[in-house]
């Protein structure tokens, strides 16, 4: 947790000092400030605790709120990292919230562990009641890279098995296609799915009449597999933030509601 609570406000971990007893925003119990060279500055549950809050979380979502958060600030926009919006269900934190300069709110939400569907459709919900535009970024898988090959427009995977959040997000941004992280380099990849086909082999064979049968000889749609186009990387600083409206849309168990959809837009190179 990257922000904690004392006599006067809320504090952040790196401008937070060793001394001062903080605290849990959402339990009211006293969290332990961690400054270490090694690890993003943080606050930790003091043991024993049963708040959901203190459930471990990684690393790299940590640092992808700061990496996010610090680019917004670079130019002049407010930011917070794990901002309490108080109708949201569930934990109620925006991982990072900022504000347009005509005050709309956007929130960014870093995905780096699955969510489930009607999770993400329940926040999305909320946050479209509160009027607040978002944006849903999945992290990228080591996988990925493993799986894939460089294109000229960046990264190609011909086999991609996406989540089912991932599906979720993509169906939300439309034909926008869906930006993901990368926590290694701390980049931006703009990705879409598209439709992976797989070749049924063909085959034949003598039915009790001894006539001769044909299967098989064709390319099909695969359900599990999609096929993922990376563009990119792209470096926070040089996305902007544009946003757009969605209506709402349900198809194959999925719901998408009506929202303002925040994406990025790559800024143009200095001439
Ligand atoms: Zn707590």
């Amino acid at each position: 947790m990257l922000v904690a609570e004392m006599n006067t406000g809320r504090i952040d971990a790196f401008t937070a000092e060793r001394g001062p007893t903080y605290y849990c925003p959402k339990c009211r119990g006293e969290v332990i400030l961690k400054k270490g060279r090694k690890v993003v500055h943080h606050f930790a549950h003091k043991p024993p605790t049963t708040c959901s809050w203190a459930n471990g979380e990684t690393r790299a979502h940590m640092e992808s709120k700061i990496v996010l958060a610090e680019a917004l600030k670079e130019r002049g926009l407010r930011a917070e990292v794990e901002f309490v919006v108080n109708t949201l269900l569930g934990d109620r934190r925006a991982d990072v919230m900022a504000w347009s300069p005509k005050g709309l709110q956007i929130a960014f939400e870093l995905q780096h562990t699955p969510i489930g569907l009607s999770e993400i459709e329940r926040r999305a919900v909320s946050y479209s009641k509160a009027g607040i535009a978002q944006i849903w970024i999945p992290f990228l898988q080591a996988k990925v890279w493993d799986d894939g090959a460089s294109r000229p427009s960046g990264w190609f995977v011909e086999r991609y098995s996406p989540r089912q959040f991932e599906r979720w997000v993509h169906g939300f941004n439309g034909k926008n296609g869906m930006w993901m992280y990368d926590p290694k380099e701390k980049l931006f990849w703009m990705g879409r799915l598209a439709g992976h086909q797989t070749y049924v082999e063909e085959s034949t064979w003598y039915s009790e009449g001894g006539e001769e049968n044909y299967s098989g000889g064709f390319w099909k749609f695969s359900k599990r597999f999609k096929e993922l186009s990376l563009e990119g990387p792209f470096k926070a600083d040089d996305l902007l933030i544009d946003i757009t409206r969605r209506r709402a849309f349900s198809s194959s168990g999925y719901n998408w509601p009506a929202a303002k959809v925040a994406r990025f837009i790559v800024r143009d190179p200095a001439p």
